[in-house]
């Protein structure tokens, strides 16, 4: 029996598009860490990418850094995001390098290291405009100074991130100064910094255009490796599959019914006021997800089909001339969003195909226009039936 609903993964896709940019990272002396957050380090994922040729992978939640140690995933493994004082004892023990910011933390980090009887690692993070995490350049000396007289802690490299929160871009002049800074601390205290890490899927555009990445050694790929796109712009990267990941549910009604709700209309269960059109009485197909399962506005029926609306648990479909039935299977591309809730979903099937993972050809300028990652639709899918 099918699964229902389902992501179905291509592996061979994921492999691909990971061993097409370490190729054309490696070719300006760029090594690729794998981002697997998106994903919750599914380990066959994580495997993958090691099959690509990676040698590091990075999450943001150590529970999915200690999963990956647990399951002996080959690759340095990075925690991407500052660990939480709470989190030092856990950080220490199943990473091999944490991001960090803070001195305090970097301190309860040297206390657990020595206490574990073993050397952290840390990239520290430098604010190069997008104001999430980073210390201020003119903070970095001072900073430096203080981490070598941590015991147990080793700096093994700088990094800094672009276009995720302050939608900054990753532009050759940012890349420079980044660089020239990186050297010069490099030469003030004589460092050799394994990763110079200069941002993440933004940064591909640079990446190709730049004739000299100076310092910078190191990117951190998520979604361009997941799903073939650069975020700087939202577009497609050519060469790489956009359609590793496809969502699956099933049909559980279909009806022919007005296209306008009638009676006193008051706000749905999300509090929203919704407006229809009228197109006459039209087939609606509902299946078998909702907003539970995955980001709504995130999916593209790959066949012509409208989403009509969403609820918690359901999907409202357009399928235009073609009739389903009940038990036929819906199939969508997934955009980051839709990707990230599906995979963290309980409810959603995780399954595993090898070769084409979709039956139809990939509709590319319609994916072009869905936009970054910054200017994505909202969560709500308000006023859908235009
Ligand atoms: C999520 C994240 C990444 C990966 O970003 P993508 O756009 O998916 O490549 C890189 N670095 C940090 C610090 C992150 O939090």
């Amino acid at each position: 029996m099918a699964v229902l609903p389902r992501v179905e993964i291509n592996l061979e896709k994921i492999r691909h598009n990971a061993k097409t940019l370490k190729q054309l990272f490696g070719r300006k002396g760029i090594s690729i860490t794998g981002v697997v957050k998106g994903v919750t380090a599914d380990l066959n994922i994580a495997g993958a990418l090691v099959e690509a040729g990676i040698t590091s992978l990075a999450d943001s939640k150590i529970a999915n850094i200690e999963k990956m140690r647990k399951a002996g995933i080959k690759a340095d493994l990075i925690l991407l995001r500052s660990p939480g004082i709470s989190e030092v004892e856990k950080t220490v023990r199943y990473a091999d390098i944490s991001m960090n910011t803070e001195l305090d933390t970097i301190r309860a980090l040297s206390a657990e290291a020595v206490r574990q009887q073993k050397t952290h690692k840390i990239i520290l993070m430098v604010e190069m405009g997008d104001l999430r995490e980073g210390i201020l350049l003119k903070d970095a000396p001072a900073m430096i100074r203080e981490i070598f007289t941590c015991p147990g802690i080793e700096l093994a490299g700088i990094g800094t991130n672009f276009a995720c929160f302050g939608g900054v871009l990753p532009t050759e002049q940012k890349m420079q100064t980044f660089s020239r800074f990186v050297q010069a601390m490099q030469e003030l205290f004589s460092l050799k910094l394994p990763y110079v890490s200069g941002g993440n899927s933004a940064n591909y555009n640079w990446a190709v255009k730049t004739k000299d990445a100076e310092a910078v050694n190191n990117v951190r790929l998520g979604e361009s490796i997941l799903l073939g796109r650069e975020t700087s712009g939202g577009h497609i990267i050519p060469s790489l599959y956009q359609d590793a990941f496809c969502f699956v549910a099933e049909v559980i009604e279909s009806k022919i019914k007005p296209s306008v709700p009638y009676g006193t209309i008051g706000k749905n269960a999300f509090g929203e006021q919704v407006t229809f059109i009228d197109r006459g009485n039209r087939r609606r197909t509902i299946i078998s997800a909702g907003r539970h399962d995955v980001l709504v506005s995130g999916l593209t029926p790959v066949r012509p089909f409208h989403i009509i609306g969403s609820s918690s648990d359901h999907i409202i479909l357009d399928t235009k001339d073609a009739v389903l039935v009940p038990g036929d299977e819906v199939r969508f591309y997934m955009n980051y969003g839709a990707m990230l809730r599906a995979m963290t979903s309980p409810y959603v099937y995780k399954t595993y195909v090898h070769g084409a993972a979709t039956t139809e050809p990939y509709k590319q300028q319609f994916l072009l226009s869905r936009g970054t990652r910054q200017n994505r639709p909202p969560e709500t899918e308000k006023n859908p039936a235009n």
